[in-house]
């Protein structure tokens, strides 16, 4: 077989701000790979599926020698997020041709994932496909945001019915499954989105029990109407944070999962009342789900119950999903500008 297209978005340069497309993230379709005669390393060669975009990403567009919880993307090399792929080359026993796989993979048409790269990478069984679940789901619902929302809304959150809950980022990847979770537990759901159409959504198909758009209200009036919150899930940070701190009641739990509000900003004021912190012996805990990746036990929870509640609809979920890879570098810069409409995701080649 001839070497075919293996087209790819590259990380082109170090954004300040805002990424732009064409300058910092770059589609690029004159990249080739040979499936007959490319070595799998003890690996793999996966044929790419679907990709995820999320807004961690934003902090791995940075210069590589800089530190942080997730490596910084490599200049010229494709981004790298959580994909679903199927197997076309196997150098490992672990793994067959044509077994879909989750894990870590790049923006690119294949993949070549080396014996050291496949340890993370998980087989979705037989009986997990048989859910017949979207393939986007498994980077989606099912996949690490799903996993962040359980483990938030559950280990840090500690739910008890009957409590108020504000989530911000309500309708994204993560804050429409902790609704959900929130609603399923019975407590009072309060969540905020920038969009009218999202907040509708929110209350008409997820049952919120009150929504607001925060573009055009503020989070101090709208909080004001309720009783003082117990949990808020927190997606954005800046001024939404601020008013649940006043918000807040004693005791309450603040699960620090994004803060999205910030990563394109670089002169972001301060929260001006962390006092509050004291006064009313809040607990504010950050945590970053990929430390939960290490654990099974967490890990065999998830997906046992998780992938069920979605294939039985329990589970409601709303994806954007954007075709081909070409698109994918608008797709991305526009999760940082509110044009998602619930999970944003790449379909970068059918499953055939
Ligand atoms: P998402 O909500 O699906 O997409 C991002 C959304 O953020 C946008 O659609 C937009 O919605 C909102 N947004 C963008 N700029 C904003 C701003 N300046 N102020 C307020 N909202 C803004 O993303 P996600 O995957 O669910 O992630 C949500 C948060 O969780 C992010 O902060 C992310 O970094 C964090 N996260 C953390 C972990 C962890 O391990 N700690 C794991 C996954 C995700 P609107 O239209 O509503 O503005």
């Amino acid at each position: 077989m001839a070497p075919i297209r293996n087209s790819a978005v590259i990380f082109a340069e170090v954004p300040t701000g805002y990424p732009e497309v064409g300058k910092h993230l770059k589609y690029v379709d004159d990249r080739t790979i040979d499936l007959d005669t490319v070595e799998a390393k003890g690996g793999i060669v996966t044929k790419n599926l679907v990709i995820s975009i999320d807004p961690y990403m934003r902090g791995r567009m940075r210069d590589p020698s800089v530190k942080s919880y997730a490596p910084g993307f490599q200049l010229n090399e494709p981004l790298v997020n959580f994909f679903v792929g199927k197997v076309v080359k196997s150098d490992n026993s672990r793994f067959k041709i044509g077994q879909y796989v989750y894990g870590m993979g790049s923006y690119e048409e294949y993949t070549v994932h080396p014996k050291e790269a496949t340890d993370t990478i998980k087989i979705l069984s037989e009986e997990e496909l048989k859910l017949g679940i979207p393939l986007t789901a498994w980077v989606g619902a099912a996949g690490m945001p799903g996993q962040t929302a359980f483990h938030g809304f559950y280990d840090i959150g500690e739910p008890k019915k009957g409590e108020t809950i504000f989530i911000t980022g309500a309708s994204g990847a993560v804050g429409q499954i902790v609704g959900q979770f929130a609603k399923r537990e019975g407590l009072k759901v309060i969540g905020s989105a920038g969009s009218d159409d999202k907040v509708q959504w929110l209350q008409k198909e997820l049952n919120f029990d009150h929504a607001f758009n925060y573009k055009t209200a503020t989070a101090k009036d709208e909080l004001a109407k309720f009783d003082p919150l117990n949990i808020y899930f927190d997606n954005v940070g800046g001024d939404q944070l601020e008013a649940a701190l006043d918000a807040a009641a004693n005791e309450a739990r603040f699960v620090e999962c994004g803060m999205i509000s910030q990563y394109n900003e670089r002169d972001a004021h301060g929260i001006r009342n962390l006092m509050q912190i004291v006064a009313k012996r809040l607990k504010l805990q950050g945590f970053i789900i990929l430390d939960k990746y290490k654990d099974a036990n967490f890990m065999k929870d998830f997906y046992t119950k998780v992938p069920k509640w979605i294939a039985s609809g329990e589970i409601k979920i709303k994806e954007d999903v954007t075709k081909g890879l070409e698109k994918a570098p608008e797709a991305i810069v526009g999760i940082f500008q509110g044009k998602n409409f619930g999970k944003a995701v790449i379909q970068i080649a059918d499953d055939a």
